[in-house]
């Protein structure tokens, strides 16, 4: 991806001002989110919002996660560039970008056909090539493409789905999600070695609820 459009000074500032300053300091991440243009994964109307340190609305009640929480949630993963990557809620697919300038393969699934689409569609137009999207319950996973050396959730979940945590590698498989009640979660990171999970509590965090199998009944959203 060439640098320089003109919401590169935007990009630079995001990288140093909402990552850097709070303590993200893996180079890929951040060289990752200050190469991929997040205007493009917005709609028109709030693509002068895209570099602010806020979630934003993307349609369909759904939103594009706040830049810092997709910089955290990517750091939780310690990719280190060989891994086949799962995420559940591809959303706008700003994060699955920058998933895939870390890993070597991204599958990601979303619920919303729209969503999924469209976020295909921009991930095509700006050359990424390492990714397949998927349509449907991301909740169960994806059995056919299993195992993930690491699995992302971006959508908030009731308890860690059993299928998720089944299709983990099982050498050092890793997870993070957020778990919780549909108004408050946190996030937790899960890293399996054989039949041990090991699950990590972390930040408090708001995100919009899992629909599906091992999700919420009802959508209701406004948030991460
Ligand atoms: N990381 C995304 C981004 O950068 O734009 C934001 C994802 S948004 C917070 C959560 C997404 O999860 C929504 O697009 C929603 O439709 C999706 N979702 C909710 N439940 C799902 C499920 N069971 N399977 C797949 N996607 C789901």
């Amino acid at each position: 991806m060439k640098d320089g459009d003109s919401f590169q000074q935007a990009r630079d500032e995001m990288v140093i001002q909402q990552l850097t300053a709070r303590g993200i300091d893996d180079i890929n991440i951040l060289e990752a989110m200050r190469l991929i243009p997040r205007h493009e994964f917005v709609p028109n109307e709030v693509r002068h919002l895209a570099y602010r340190d806020t979630p934003l609305p993307i349609g369909d009640s759904q939103t594009i996660s706040q830049p810092y929480i997709v910089a955290h949630m990517s750091a939780m993963l310690n990719l280190n560039g060989s891994e086949r990557v799962l995420e559940v809620g591809t959303g706008s697919g700003y994060q699955t970008a920058v998933l895939c300038l870390l890993a070597a393969e991204v599958y990601s699934v979303e619920v919303n056909p729209r969503l999924a689409e469209r976020a295909g569609d921009v991930l095509a137009e700006l050359g990424f090539d390492n990714v397949e999207i998927y349509v449907g319950d991301g909740s169960v996973g994806l059995p056919d493409m299993a195992t993930f050396d690491a699995i992302i959730v971006t959508a908030a979940a009731p308890a860690l789905p059993n299928p998720l945590r089944g299709q983990l590698s099982e050498s050092g498989g890793r997870m993070v999600l957020p778990v919780g009640d549909e108004r408050r979660q946190h996030l937790e990171v899960i890293r399996r070695s054989g039949n041990r999970w090991q699950i990590e509590e972390a930040d408090a965090v708001r995100f919009v609820p899992l629909v599906g199998r091992y999700g919420y009944p009802s959508t209701t959203t406004d948030l991460m």
